[in-house]
């Protein structure tokens, strides 16, 4: 938004980047009602979480569980969904799916054994990385498969689809189409399994236009964040 009028509040910002997702959308000959935003509040206190509440959003991403787990606590009143989307330790699956309805971050079978486990009803992005680093949070393109057909074994464990973070250097719309390749291949094993969680603040348009069915977009809503605790 470039009016120079307005003041920088939770509310503006969380407006105007509401605004620039429908256009994005319409620009790629989508409907807007299709792509759901995640508001992503790590490091911010409960209380922006109950602000967004109030302007009307439902959606809410997390990326650790004692934080998420402390304030989905003090926010039990709101109706909102919980987002895990961080790398997510297999002992804290059972914790995690207390909260949160939707894990972004499956990515490896002992996980998955986990969320198996526990007795509620999830839905489960496979998060494939991208880099070369076998250490970060992602399946590796070769064993995307394996943890798929793992997840579709488990009636309480649905299979919505990808989810991809753009590595910081590369051109996010490069990356995109690495997951649309890689979404044709599990759509063909499970063709239920459409959604892309894939667009943060920095790239959302181009997700948008790759396809992306799930936003998580956290700075250009939030503000800066706070340091870590
Ligand atoms: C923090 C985070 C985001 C949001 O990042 P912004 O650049 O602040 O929009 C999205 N996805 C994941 C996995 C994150 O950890």
């Amino acid at each position: 938004m470039m009016d120079g009028e307005k003041p920088d509040t939770l509310e503006s910002r969380y407006r105007a980047v509401m605004d620039d997702i429908a256009d994005a959308a319409r620009a790629a000959s989508r409907n807007p009602a299709d792509i759901t935003t995640i508001v992503v509040t790590k490091f911010h206190p409960a209380s922006l979480i109950r602000q967004l509440h109030a302007l009307g959003h439902r959606d809410i991403g997390e990326n650790r569980h004692q934080e998420a787990v402390a304030k989905h606590e003090e926010l039990s009143d709101l109706d909102m969904t919980w987002h895990f989307i961080g790398q997510l330790q297999s002992n804290k699956a059972r914790a995690v799916c207390e909260y949160a309805s939707v894990i972004h971050s499956v990515d490896r079978m002992s996980l998955v054994g986990k969320l198996a486990a526990q007795p509620r009803p999830v839905d489960v992005f496979l998060e494939i990385n991208l880099t070369d680093d076998p250490g970060r949070g992602g399946v590796l393109p070769d064993q995307l498969m394996e943890v798929a057909d793992a997840v579709l074994e488990v009636d309480h464990l649905t299979l919505r689809g990808l989810m991809a973070v753009a590595p910081q250097h590369d051109d996010p719309a490069r990356a995109f189409a690495r997951v649309l390749d890689l979404q044709a291949l599990l759509v063909a094993r499970a063709p239920t399994a459409t959604d892309l969680s894939m667009g943060m603040s920095g790239d959302y348009r181009e997700a948008i236009s790759c396809g992306a069915t799930h936003l998580r977009i956290g700075t250009a809503i939030t503000g800066k964040r706070p340091p870590a605790v």
